[in-house]
């Protein structure tokens, strides 16, 4: 490690924005911008890979353009917050650079999930924090915390279905969906009108980025994650059956305390068996798909 990069900050860097993506899919896309229209339902084409459903309607609630900058304002401050701290990988970190990597394989996948992730200016960026954290924020932010690189000693394939994961979230809009929950039920609440537009200062959208950060994903949100994510993964190049023995080390890392990641997505004791279950429907996937030309390790234990 060089001596502008440091790996055990103590960074108050937001809790964990698991981008919270749409339940879009082919089915129920959001074809505009700016506005609270959302695609009516288009009938269900069969297509090869998992099948998670429709979108919630409480997308609706929230215009997709305003998390969006909420988030890019929320993981501006984080990035500069670590960058103060010496907390930020610099470009040529190796692990940054196999973040990345990773990464350049998995978004041309993201298209079909969510139309606007082609226009999403995607960023990844590695934080120097023991902690097990790793999220997607709303419009493609991506960041890893090193402690989940060491801790776990995630393997290629590992990384890629933590990514994957992470960014199904930010394409099936868990953020804005829950969001739009939010709005429904707090009625009056200052961060409504935030919410509704109201108020669109660079205040209000710190707000509701930061309001991002608290937001837990639910178990149906988690199940999507993780099958749209297996299906990233494999139709990138990366095993499948990582998500499996991802889960197994996170399972093993929450015997202590658990960590940040597992707070924020919730999970139940099927998870791994629904991940095998689906292993069948994106074999074919991986089986075709081509291979990454290179290889990365983890970083050295601690
Ligand atoms: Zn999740």
């Amino acid at each position: 490690m060089n001596d502008c990069f440091r790996t055990d900050a103590q960074v108050e860097l937001p809790a964990m924005v698991h981008a919270r993506g749409c339940r879009c899919a082919l089915h129920s896309r959001r074809l505009f911008t700016g506005g609270l229209i959302a695609a009516a339902s288009l009938p269900a084409l069969a297509r090869e890979g998992v099948d998670v459903g429709k979108q919630s309607s409480f997308t609706k609630l929230v215009s997709a353009d305003q998390i969006e900058q909420a988030a890019a304002a929320q993981y501006g401050q984080m990035r500069q917050e670590a960058a103060s701290k010496k907390a930020l990988a610099p470009d040529n970190h190796p692990q940054l650079i196999r973040l990345r990597a990773i990464a350049q394989r998995i978004i041309p996948h993201t298209y079909e999930w969510n139309e606007r992730a082609r226009n999403w200016k995607w960023e990844v960026n590695l934080i120097g924090s023991k902690e097990i954290n790793a999220f997607c924020m709303p419009g493609g932010k991506i960041a890893f915390y090193y402690g989940i690189l060491q801790q776990l000693q995630l393997n290629d394939d590992e990384v890629a279905m933590i990514m994957g994961h992470e960014a199904a979230h930010a394409l099936r809009e868990h953020a804005r969906e829950r969001m739009g929950k939010t709005a429904a039920t707090r009625i009056g609440a200052g961060v409504v009108s935030a919410l509704l537009g109201l108020g669109s200062t660079g205040d209000s959208l710190l707000n509701m980025g930061g309001q991002l950060l608290t937001l837990k994903f639910s178990r149906e949100d988690e199940s999507e994650a993780d099958l749209i994510g297996i299906e990233l993964a494999a139709r990138a190049g990366y095993d499948p059956a990582a998500g499996v023995t991802l889960w197994q080390k996170m399972a093993e890392a929450s015997k202590g305390a658990p960590p940040q990641f597992i707070s924020t997505h919730p999970s139940g004791p099927t998870r791994i068996k629904d991940i095998q279950d689906n292993l069948p429907k994106v074999q074919p996937l991986y089986q075709r798909a081509p291979r990454p030309t290179q290889r990365f390790e983890p970083p050295k234990k601690a």
